[in-house]
């Protein structure tokens, strides 16, 4: 693979300054693109950018629920770094709950940051990359939006609902160069595994035919093939990065 395959290009990453977001960042700043680093936290977003290798990364602050901010947000990038070639819509959270004692609250808020705030992103974005006839969409799944989750029925049903967007998006957008697909990594070392206990951390690694968790790199090289050159026939697959879970 070109070692600096990116070049010249812009990459906007949401949910960038830490864990897979970050290592995503990082990854695609190695691979020659600037990087514009999304998150909540503009400070968090503004050290993360100052913290990849290159020049020319900055950081935003955005919520990717909220549609204008989403707007706002992309007409800045533009406007400081040029359009967006590579989109990586990462940001996601968890609200954990049986379903019975599942809160409303819980389950809008989820669905609103994992489905609603990527199709907010894909949307800003895709005028631009169709009007230039280019440009690459990944979203950052998760295995339990293919098998289900006990406990996570709103993260299993937004992470399902990422995969819809991703195919629809890359059946809509083919025919003008722009491609869309979607990794659906199993479980991965960040603050959002850091919950788990070491049984359950134990457990899992039980369930995990290669027998130990995922790191953040590991997420990240696939999306760095995802959206570079070397996958330019690829659209509307959702690549699991699991250490065999699903299969
Ligand atoms: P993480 O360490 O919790 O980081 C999530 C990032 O998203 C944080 O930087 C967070 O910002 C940001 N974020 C949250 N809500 C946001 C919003 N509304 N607008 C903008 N940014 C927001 O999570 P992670 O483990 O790296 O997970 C990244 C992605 O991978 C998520 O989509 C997750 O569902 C998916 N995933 C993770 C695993 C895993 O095992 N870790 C497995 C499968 C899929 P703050 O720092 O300001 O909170």
């Amino acid at each position: 693979m070109n070692v600096r395959e990116l070049e010249g290009k812009v990459a906007l990453v949401t949910g960038g300054s830490r864990g897979i977001g970050f290592a995503v960042c990082h990854a695609l700043a190695e691979a020659g693109a600037r990087v514009a680093v999304v998150d909540l936290d503009g400070d968090g977003a503004a050290q993360a950018a100052a913290a990849l290798p290159g020049e020319g990364h900055r950081g935003y602050a955005c919520d990717v629920a909220g549609a204008e901010g989403v707007q706002a947000t992309v007409a800045a990038v533009e406007s400081d770094l040029g359009p967006v070639d590579v989109l990586v819509n990462n940001a996601g959270i968890t609200r954990d709950n049986i379903l019975v004692r599942m809160t409303d609250k819980e389950f809008d808020e989820v669905i609103a940051t994992n489905l609603k705030g990527s199709f907010n992103f894909t949307r800003a974005v895709s005028r631009g990359m169709m009007k230039r006839r280019g440009g690459a969409i990944l979203n950052v799944a998760s295995v339990v939006g293919l098998t289900g989750n006990a406990g996570q029925a709103n993260y299993a049903a937004s992470k399902a609902g990422l995969v819809g967007l991703t195919k629809s998006v890359a059946k809509e957008l083919a025919s003008r160069g722009v491609r869309c697909n979607a990794v659906a990594p199993g479980f991965v070392r960040t603050a959002m595994t850091a919950k788990l206990t070491e049984a359950q951390v134990e457990a899992l690694q039980g369930a995990i035919p290669m027998g130990a968790l995922a790191e953040p790199e590991d997420i990240a090289d696939a999306v760095r093939f995802l959206v570079g050159p070397a996958a330019r026939y690829i659209t509307g697959q959702v690549l699991a990065v699991d250490g065999g879970m699903v299969m």
